[in-house]
């Protein structure tokens, strides 16, 4: 199933002499199915497919696609097999076909996985009417609906038994290699269910009654809410004990996860604890959204396989329709749904195509996957296998984003989050998702953790980081991080106040808000020190001039004094000793222009204080929640400026030339794997993309680590042999053309 393939190096190359041999590391023959199916197809099948399903033509296009594993509807909302049980409801054009053992089989035959495809959450009304008490409802006693369909009480009978008879249905139909749900953890975070069922396990679990409502400083809420995602897990475990009971050890129940960083808590789901437990990730997370690009699937299965771990696959599901808008019936463009699937790649997640539908009219939806699975099946070696190489790790944690990031965890904690991936990847330096309960594991082999808004902190965490800057790990900490407790309740001043040099007055200056610069109150900026507009071109004004060379965190920055800010500013009094490169300026109108005039030009109120030994930075002015918001360069740069000086320029890998470009960087064994994802054409337009428009050439320099001779390197996409020139620790080599991406092996 996990035939290895060498990639064909072409004629021009061995008559060259640049040509060598890549050995890829041995794949484990004997491994478990959800060790090796790299590439994944799923033909999401709906009612009207039994009438027409054309199984030979699709067991063609898995071969041609290279697919090792298939997702199949089995069962939960709709049967595709005639099931015993009354109430399983039956596609309404199924009959008595049985077109989920069909299909089982056909892939069986050609030595594919099978998973089973389970929608557990909701069913008809005709299951409602015979057992109401097995569904959710509310504080008024009605019954929790989707569409046309109830949702079914996670804490009831209908998981508890009817679930798990449907899963030993299934498997002794037709066994498959495993399950797979994207709807199996029942009501969300806002919804409380106050069935029977429900109202005596909280009970008997807590000894409270089911809280009214929703309120983040209730106990009993909290109580609730750790008891809602511990409750999610038991229904993981138990669905797991029964598809092994039935299936066999390998008979996996594995769910399904997004990759968003914030939306996993609100679904009640705790995603590190899952990822931990599970033995292969099925992600459902098929395509960008404008606002984080397609660098957000590079970045989220980085940060998912720091949780799970790097051994384990991580296939995820991607759209060949058209996601957003959504139109299921219409390709996607297919520049647009490769780069998703490339920059997936570069962060370490497989392959996994999706129509929805056995029956398409746009058939241009057909060859999207064709290139790059094939591709994909060339070069498989190279993208399992390795450790990600990295200096700067970004620190999140579920407890920020849940209890301080409350209700408002878009702008509390995803901005400031993905203001630093955004600010990293346009300056090309690799980065590492870091868990905050993993610092002490992960910091081993950092030169600088950030944490951005890392508010919500426990005593744990807070001296997790103060051991790292203790053995001379480099910090950047912005906005309220450490400003309150894992309840997200505030601190009198910062957990880190010691470390960070600062102490917390308790003022704070501007908004979280939207920046209304022509009426509201965010027309702010940031002032530079010292002032250098007196020695640029421009106009004259009296002043002094400046006494000595301003920080290197402002380099690029010579021809102006002020920047622009908009965004929310904690006030600090720094400690003796701190350096102040950066202080507020205060709100001034923005129109009409005749009143346009800083009124107040000069504050002693720092918005940058940096320790100098330590190389420790606290931003207190939250720019990294404005360049996510905004977009503004210049924000992008000075927080590239900071990241670099507090990580002391130790980066391992430098890419020189035009464009925007993601860089992931591996380890795999005596080798180190490099992705460049280019993303400067759809950087520069909104999704979806058109067009993708090749950059270079690009000059490349590695850092060489121990271990890795680096003497020669080769592209993966372009499938070349490029020369190698060492300058002391570097290796050099040059990139001529990167199209959708470029995988650079150096040996
Ligand atoms: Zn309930």
């Amino acid at each position: 199933m996990n035939r290895r393939s060498q990639p064909n190096w072409s004629r021009r190359d061995l008559l060259s002499g640049a040509a060598f041999t890549l050995i890829p590391p041995a794949a484990p023959s004997q491994a478990p199915w959800w060790r090796r199916t790299l590439r994944w197809g799923q033909t999401n099948i709906s009612e009207e497919d039994p009438l027409h399903y054309d199984i030979d033509w699709w067991r063609a296009h898995w071969r041609r696609t290279r697919v090792q594993g298939v997702i199949v509807n089995a069962g939960g909302i709709v049967a595709y097999y005639p099931s015993r049980h009354p109430l399983h409801y039956r596609a309404r054009f199924l009959g008595e076909r049985d077109l989920y053992g069909e299909l089982t089989r056909a892939a069986h035959r050609d030595g594919l996985a099978v998973l089973a495809r389970m929608d557990s959450n909701r069913a008809s009304e005709e299951f409602y009417r015979a057992h109401p008490d097995w569904f959710a409802h509310d504080a008024e006693g009605r019954p929790y609906r989707a569409g046309e369909h109830y949702i079914a009480c996670i804490d009831g009978p209908y998981y508890e038994e009817y679930l798990p008879a449907i899963l030993r249905e299934i498997i002794a139909w037709e066994k498959p290699e495993g399950f797979t749900d994207n709807s199996w953890s029942g009501l969300e975070r806002d919804q409380i269910c106050y069935c029977r069922s429900s109202r005596e396990r909280f009970r008997r679990e807590t000894g409270e009654d089911l809280p009214r409502r929703k309120d983040w400083d209730d106990p009993v809420w909290r109580a609730w809410f750790d008891w809602s995602m511990k409750r999610r897990l038991e229904i993981w475990d138990l669905n797991n004990r029964t598809t092994r009971q039935a299936g066999g050890p390998d008979c996996l129940w594995v769910g399904m996860l997004s990759g968003d960083l914030i939306g996993q808590g609100r679904r009640l789901r705790d995603v590190k604890a899952i990822l931990e437990r599970s033995e292969i990730i099925l992600l459902d997370d098929q395509g960008r959204n404008d606002a984080t690009g397609f660098q957000r699937n590079a970045e989220l299965g980085k940060r998912l396989h720091g949780l799970a771990g790097w051994d384990k696959l991580m296939p995820e599901s991607m759209a060949t329709y058209q996601r957003a808008p959504t139109f299921r019936k219409a390709s996607a463009a297919a520049a647009e749904a490769r780069q998703w699937m490339y920059a997936g790649f570069a962060g370490g997640i497989q392959p996994w195509w999706h129509h929805v539908g056995a029956w398409q009219p746009d058939r241009r939806q057909f060859e999207t996957a064709v290139p790059v699975f094939e591709w994909h099946a060339a070069n498989e070696a190279w993208l399992v296998g390795r450790r990600p190489v990295a200096s700067v790790g970004v620190v999140f944690s579920d407890r920020n984003t849940d209890y301080y990031g409350r209700d408002e965890a878009e702008e509390r904690v995803a901005r400031p989050y993905y203001g630093i991936i955004q600010a990293l990847v346009r300056a090309r330096i690799p980065y590492l998702p870091v868990h905050a309960d993993h610092i002490d594991r992960d910091g081993r082999d950092l030169a600088a953790l950030v944490l951005p808004n890392l508010a919500a902190m426990t005593v744990g965490q807070i001296e997790a980081v103060e051991r790292y800057v203790a053995r001379g790990g480099g910090l950047l900490a912005t906005g309220e991080t450490s400003l309150y407790n894992e309840w997200g309740e505030p601190r009198p001043d910062f957990g880190l106040a010691r470390l960070l040099g600062v102490r917390f007055t308790g003022r704070r200056h501007g908004s979280l808000g939207e920046a209304e610069s022509w009426t509201g109150s965010d027309h702010t900026y940031l002032r530079l020190h010292p002032e250098t507009a007196g020695t640029v071109y421009g106009p004259r004004r009296a002043g002094p001039a400046p006494q000595k060379p301003r920080h290197s965190v402002l380099a690029g920055f010579e021809a102006t004094d002020v920047i622009a800010f908009g965004g929310l500013l904690v006030e600090v009094e720094p400690a003796a000793r701190s350096v102040v490169p950066l202080t507020f300026i205060p709100h001034f109108p923005a129109y009409p222009p005749e009143f346009s005039w800083m009124r107040t030009p000069h504050t002693t109120i720092p918005a940058l204080v940096l320790q100098e030994e330590s190389r420790v930075a606290y931003l207190a002015a939250d720019v990294d929640r404005r360049f996510a918001r905004d977009n503004l360069p210049d924000h992008g740069d000075l927080l590239a400026n900071l990241i670099r000086w507090v990580a002391r320029d130790r980066l391992p890998v430098e890419v020189r030339g035009p464009g925007l470009l993601d860089c992931h960087l591996y380890r795999q064994g005596d080798r180190l794997i490099l992705h460049l994802v280019n993303l400067t054409s759809p950087g520069a337009w909104r999704a979806p993309a058109h067009e993708i428009v090749p950059v270079g050439p690009l000059e490349v320099r590695f850092r060489l680590p121990g271990g890795v001779a680096g003497v020669r390197a080769r592209l993966l996409v372009s499938q070349s042999a490029v020369a190698v020139r060492r300058e002391g620790e570097w290796a050099v080599a040059s990139v001529p053309s990167v199209d959708g991406h470029e995988v650079l092996v150096l040996e």
